[in-house]
C-alpha cells in the first residue's frame, strides 16, 4: 500500500502544486478505504465515489482509492464542496465523508511553525487523526448504486437524434426511447435557439479563465 506522501506526490505531479485539498481528498479516499474495509487504491471496481466537487479535492479522491470517471467509478455532483459519499457496491453500505466545520482552526496546533493559515492546513491536515478531520455518516443513495453504474455493454438509439447512447441512460418518452437531451434534460440548447431565447450565458463560453484552487502556481 502506498504511502500518504507518496500519494501526495502523485497528486503534486497533476497539479504542479500540493494544496490542502489535495490533501484533504487523499486523506477522505484513504480513511473510507478503512472505514469500508477496502484496500485501497483499489484495483477492481468494488468501491464506487460520487465526488461533491472537482478539481483538486477530487484528483487527491481518485489517487487514493483509484475511483476515476474514466473507469466509471467515480460521479461527481457538482456542489462546490469537498465532500464525497463512498459506496461499496457488493454490500450496498454508503458513508459520506466531509471536513468538520473545525477543521482549518484545528489544523494550527499540529503546525506551529508555518507562515500561513494556508500552510498550517496543507501541514496540519497531513498530520492530523482522521477522526478529527472528517465528520462521517451513513447514508442512503436516492438513486440505487445498481442503476448509477448500470449493465455495461448495454446501447440504445436515440428516436429523435439518432445518437448513441450508453449505460442504459436513455429515456421512455410516448412510446419512444430518446437520449436526456431530446427529452428535455438539455444542458445546452443549439447556437440558433440560444439567440432567440437571448440566453445570458452565451458569451461565456470563450475566454474564461482556468480556474485553480485559489492558490499561487509553483507550489511544491
Ligand atoms: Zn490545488
Ligand atoms: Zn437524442
Amino acid at each position: 500500500m502506498p504511502t500518504l506522501k507518496e500519494l501526495l506526490d502523485t497528486t503534486a505531479a497533476m497539479h504542479r502544486h500540493l494544496c490542502p485539498r489535495q490533501v484533504s481528498g487523499v486523506r477522505m479516499g484513504l480513511y473510507a478505504g478503512e472505514l469500508l474495509g477496502l484496500a485501497l487504491p483499489q484495483q477492481d471496481k468494488r468501491l464506487f465515489t460520487i465526488a461533491e466537487t472537482d478539481g483538486c479535492a477530487a484528483d487527491g479522491i481518485s489517487v487514493a482509492t483509484n475511483c476515476w470517471v474514466g473507469r466509471r467509478t467515480l460521479l461527481v455532483e457538482d456542489y462546490g464542496k469537498v465532500a464525497a459519499t463512498f459506496v461499496d457496491t457488493q454490500t450496498g453500505q454508503a458513508l459520506r465523508l466531509a471536513p468538520r466545520s473545525s477543521v482549518r482552526h484545528a489544523a494550527r496546533p499540529y503546525a506551529p511553525q508555518t507562515a500561513s493559515k494556508w500552510e498550517a492546513q496543507l501541514v496540519g491536515y497531513q498530520l492530523m487523526p482522521a477522526e478529527e478531520l472528517f465528520d462521517v455518516r451513513e447514508v442512503v443513495l436516492r438513486t440505487p448504486i445498481e442503476q448509477i453504474i448500470s449493465r455495461p455493454g448495454r446501447k440504445a438509439l436515440c428516436a429523435a437524434c439518432g445518437e448513441e447512447i450508453m449505460n442504459e441512460r436513455e429515456v421512455a418518452r410516448d412510446g419512444l426511447i430518446l437520449c436526456r437531451s431530446c427529452a428535455g434534460q438539455s444542458y445546452y440548447v443549439r447556437t440558433a435557439e440560444a439567440v432567440e431565447v437571448e440566453l445570458p450565458g452565451v458569451a461565456l463560453a470563450l475566454g474564461e479563465p482556468l480556474h485553480h484552487c485559489g492558490q499561487e502556481e509553483g507550489w511544491r
